[in-house]
């Protein structure tokens, strides 16, 4: 039996670009470290230690078992020096960045942490089987954020709010989520500036085959001895900012530099 490993950030890269795919796969370019991923990692930080409290000290209401908002900053301030030295790209000032993400975090711990119940899991890992057809096993893995009983929960920190209609029809990561872990309903939860932005998205089992579909069509290219896999220039994703093959001086970065617009 031969086992296609498929991690639910890569179906992301490979939704929007399979060449980026490809080259991600292969460990021919990888993302950088830049300082809007610290904005995210830092917030995420806080939030795993504050569920992780809420599993340890149990209560009947989340809030009475939950960390306080000093506790959890206190917390996102002992990780900042080593995400911080993670970042290769700065693209905002150091201490923006931190204001940003102790803005986020006091939105979110004042906003939605009472909507939330105790967690069953957080920073969840998964590795759950598929698929299998003709010998070849499709394994799904990932790591979700926040896991409740009926509920999955999912943590953003953009630099704006999104078209909920437009996370509900296409949004790839709560397809992933809630098949592996079997339960169909995930929030999206955005942090923009302090405001907390909802978006709830219902992914019955119809949603989980079609998955299958998507990925036996990225199980194909893998297999195939193919040297280049179909290029997608449309969207955000197509940019020296975003890609890193571009960024490379490859693909559309070879033929049109650093900074074609
Ligand atoms: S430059 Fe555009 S087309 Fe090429 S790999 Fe990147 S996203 Fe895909």
């Amino acid at each position: 039996m031969i086992e296609i490993p498929l991690r639910q950030s890569w179906l992301n890269t490979f939704d929007r670009c399979p060449e980026q795919a490809r080259q991600e796969r292969l460990g021919l370019v990888t993302t950088l470290p830049n300082s809007d991923m610290l904005r995210g990692n830092l917030v995420h930080a806080a939030i795993e230690h504050c569920g992780n409290m809420m599993m340890e000290y149990g209560a009947i209401r989340c809030l009475e078992a939950a960390p306080t908002l000093d506790e959890c900053m206190e917390y996102m301030d002992s990780v900042t020096a080593q995400l911080s030295s993670e970042v290769v790209e700065w693209r905002e000032d150091y201490e923006k960045v931190i204001d940003r993400a102790r803005v986020n975090l006091t939105g979110w711990y004042n906003d939605y942490l009472p909507k939330l119940g105790i967690p069953t899991g957080v920073e969840q890992e998964f590795r759950i089987t598929l698929d299998e057809r003709d010998g070849v096993r499709l394994v799904l893995t990932g790591t979700a954020d926040w896991v409740e009983p009926n509920r999955i929960t999912d943590w953003k920190n953009p630099g704006r709010e999104y078209a909920q209609w437009e996370k509900r029809r296409w949004d790839l990561q709560s397809t992933v989520y809630c098949h592996a872990l079997g339960i169909p309903s995930f929030a999206l939860v955005a942090i923009v500036n302090g405001v907390v932005q909802e978006t709830l998205i219902e992914r019955p089992a119809g949603y989980g085959e079609a998955l299958k579909d998507l990925c036996w069509s990225a199980a194909g290219l893998i297999q195939s001895d193919l040297k280049v896999w179909p290029m997608r220039w449309s969207g955000w994703h197509c940019s020296p900012k975003w890609c890193p093959v571009w960024q490379a001086g490859e693909c559309r970065g070879k033929h049109l530099g650093s900074n074609p617009w």
